[in-house]
C-alpha cells in the first residue's frame, strides 16, 4: 500500500502539521489519505526541547493555545498542563514544556491509533529516501534488526537539528585564529551547556584549569542562555569580567510595542526592525525573558559578571588572548539541520542545497527541501529546528531579519499550515 505522507520525526516540528491540521478541523481528512508518523524514540511530541535545562523564549502561554480543542480535551486536564499554566505569562522551564508536548503526542498517537490507514511507528529509525518512478517516494526504516521500506506520495522530514563540531572548529574567529588550532580541548557546544551534565562539566573544567575565564562566541539565544547557565547553574561564583560574550552583530531585545521600548530608553530601532503585522520591535531577532533581561542587566551595569565584546573578523584586538585565558570556549554559531540521504530513481545519491557550504538553508518559504541546484524536490518537505524556513509576507517578522525562525508556534500554525495546504 502507498502512504499519501510519511513523517520523518515527531517531535515538536514532525507534530506541527498534524496539530494544526486538528485545529482546522482537517486531521480526520488527512488521516483518511493514509499517513505514517516514525520516530527512533517511543513516543510523539517531546523530541528534544525538554533536555534543555533551561527556561523557553517563548511566554507559556503559546505551548497552550493549542488546546482549544476537543482532540486534545484529556490533555487539558493532565498535570504538565495545569503546571505549565502557571507560566502563561512567563517563561517556562523546558523540561516541562516537552513533558505537555508528551501530552500533546499521546493524544494525537490516539488519534492515528484507531485509525484504519494511519499509524504511529515508535522506535522506527529513517535510514534513506529514494524517489520512484512514480513520482512518490520509498522510504527505507529501521526497527531493531528489521530493516523494511514504506512508499508514500510525500515525505516529511523534521528530524531535528545538531552542532557542526568540525564547523565549529574550522570557522575563523578573526585573522589566522580558528578553534581548530590549539583550543579544540576547551570547547563545549551550546548544545552540551545547555543540557544535563552541562553544568557540572564546565565546573570540571574550570576547577583543572584553575581560573573561571569563560568565552562564549555568538549573539544569539543560545549564546545568551549559556551565559544564563554559566551564571545561575554552574558551581562556585564568576567574578568581574570572567565571562565574555564575543558577537558579531549587536544583540537585540524583544518589545510588544515601539512605545514599551520607547519608554524604557530603547531606542536602537528603526521602521524595518518593526514586524508589519503585529507591529513588534525586533519580533524575531530580539531575545526573551531570560537572556533578555541578562542582557538588559548587562547593559545597565548590574551585571559585571559578563562582558560584551564586538567582534571584527578581520582584527584581533585582544580576541587571542581571551582564547588564550579561558577554560571555557562555547561556540554558539547555531544548529544544522539532520537529514539523511536522498536517492534519485536510480538510487544515487542526490545532493542537497542544505549541505552545501557555508550555512544554506534545506527548504524553500513553502517548506521544499531543495536540491543542490536550489529547486525543490517535487513532494519532499521540511521543518524543524535548522531547516532554514524564512518568514514572508503573510508570516510578518521584521523586514531587517535575516536569519532562520524556529518556533512551536509556527510549527502548528504558519509553517505546519504552509505543508498541510500542500499535502490536502
Ligand atoms: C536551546 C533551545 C531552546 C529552544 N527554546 C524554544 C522555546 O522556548 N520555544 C520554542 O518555540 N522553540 C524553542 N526552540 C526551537 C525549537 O522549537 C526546538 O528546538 C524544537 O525541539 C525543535 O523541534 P524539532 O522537531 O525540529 O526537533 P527535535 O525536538 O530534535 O525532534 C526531532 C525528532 O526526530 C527524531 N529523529 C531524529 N533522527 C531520526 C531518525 N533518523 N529517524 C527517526 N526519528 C529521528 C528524534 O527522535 C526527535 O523526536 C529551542 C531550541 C533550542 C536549541
Amino acid at each position: 500500500m502507498t502512504l499519501h505522507a510519511l513523517f520523518l520525526g515527531a517531535g515538536p516540528a514532525g507534530i506541527g502539521p498534524l496539530v494544526n491540521a486538528q485545529q482546522r478541523g482537517l486531521l480526520p481528512r488527512l488521516l483518511d489519505t493514509g499517513v505514517a508518523v516514525v520516530d527512533r524514540g517511543d513516543r510523539m511530541g517531546p523530541g528534544t526541547i525538554g533536555q534543555h535545562l533551561i527556561n523557553s523564549d517563548t511566554a507559556g502561554g503559546t505551548f497552550l493555545e493549542c488546546l482549544d480543542d476537543d482532540l486534545f480535551a484529556p490533555v487539558a486536564g493532565s498535570g504538565p498542563r495545569r503546571r505549565l499554566e502557571r507560566y502563561r505569562q512567563s517563561a517556562a522551564p523546558l523540561p516541562l514544556v516537552g513533558e505537555f508536548l508528551g501530552e500533546i503526542g499521546a493524544a494525537l498517537r490516539g488519534a492515528l491509533d484507531a485509525h484504519p490507514v494511519s499509524r504511529f511507528l515508535p522506535g522506527t529509525r529513517a535510514v534513506s529516501i529514494r524517489r520512484s518512478t512514480d513520482g512518490g517516494f520509498a522510504t527505507t526504516l529501521a526497527a531493531g534488526e528489521e530493516t523494511f521500506e514504506l512508499r508514500s506520495r510525500y515525505v516529511i522530514s523534521a528530524l531535528g537539528g545538531y552542532q557542526d563540531h568540525q564547523r565549529a572548529l574550522a570557522a575563523p574567529i578573526v585573522p589566522g585564529v580558528r578553534l581548530a588550532d590549539g583550543y579544540a580541548d576547551r570547547v563545549l557546544h551550546t548544545e552540551q551547556v545547555l543540557t544535563a551534565g552541562g553544568a557540572e562539566r564546565v565546573a570540571e573544567m574550570l576547577a583543572a584549569a584553575g581560573t573561571r575565564r569563560v568565552v562564549i562566541i555568538g549573539g544569539s539565544h543560545s549564546a545568551f542562555s549559556a551565559a544564563w547557565v554559566l551564571l545561575n547553574r554552574v558551581r562556585g561564583e564568576f567574578g568581574p569580567g570572567d565571562i565574555t560574550v564575543l558577537h558579531r552583530k549587536p544583540p537585540r531585545i524583544f518589545y510588544p510595542t515601539a512605545a514599551d521600548a520607547h519608554a524604557e530608553g530603547y531606542t536602537d530601532f528603526g521602521a524595518d526592525d518593526l514586524c508589519p503585522l503585529t507591529q513588534r520591535v525586533y519580533r524575531l531577532a530580539g531575545l526573551r525573558w531570560d537572556s533578555r533581561d541578562l542582557l538588559r542587566r548587562i547593559w545597565s551595569g548590574a551585571e559585571d559578571r559578563v562582558g560584551l565584546v564586538r567582534l571584527d573578523p578581520a582584527v584581533d584586538d585582544g580576541v587571542t588572548t581571551l582564547l588564550k585565558e579561558a577554560a571555557v570556549i562555547i561556540p554558539a554559531f547555531g544548529y544544522r539541520p539532520v537529514t539523511i540521504p536522498v536517492l534519485d530513481e536510480h538510487g544515487r545519491p542526490m545532493p542537497l542545497y542544505g549541505s552545501g557550504p557555508g550555512t544554506p538553508p534545506l527548504v524553500d518559504t513553502r517548506c521544499r527541501v531543495l536540491d543542490a541546484g536550489g529547486d525543490p524536490v517535487p513532494g519532499l518537505f521540511g521543518i524543524g529546528l535548522a531547516s532554514g524556513f524564512t518568514l514572508d509576507g503573510p508570516l510578518g517578522g521584521e523586514p531587517s531579519f535575516t536569519g532562520q525562525t524556529n518556533g512551536l508556534w509556527l510549527y502548528q500554525n504558519g509553517i505546519g499550515e504552509r505543508i498541510l495546504g500542500q499535502l490536502l
